[in-house]
């Protein structure tokens, strides 16, 4: 995985769940926090979140597996071969992704169009 990548993938990471926890745990507190993206060993930059618990950890967990993503180059998680997530995990955040990506995506054509 190239650097730059890593620090898109975590950047989509964190906004497709921030995305989703704003509209779908509106009754959870959350919390403000960082992630700090490491590039072998060293610290490379921080992504600031501000989520639910639940959604952190979930976060956290896809950062980890990001960042230990053995393929080159990286194929999109959901079309790999060999996903490193846990079913129960993967199946969430699947369930994100399609959420966020369908009305981010949405919303981005839209603006497009009303420019
Ligand atoms: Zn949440």
């Amino acid at each position: 995985m190239k650097k730059e990548k890593l620090i898109l993938d975590t950047q989509n990471l964190q906004r497709f769940i921030q995305f989703h926890c704003e509209r779908e745990h509106n009754d959870v507190p959350k919390k403000e926090g960082t992630l700090q993206v490491h590039w072998e060993e060293k610290p490379l930059c921080v992504i600031s979140y501000h989520v639910c618990a639940e959604c952190e950890a979930l976060l956290t967990y896809g950062y980890n597996r990001l960042q230990n993503c053995p393929h080159e180059p990286k194929p999109s998680c959901r079309k790999c071969p060999k996903p490193c997530y846990e079913k129960p995990v993967w199946k969430k955040m699947a369930h994100i992704m399609m959420y966020s990506g369908m009305r981010l995506g949405l919303s981005k054509v839209r603006k497009t169009l009303f420019k």
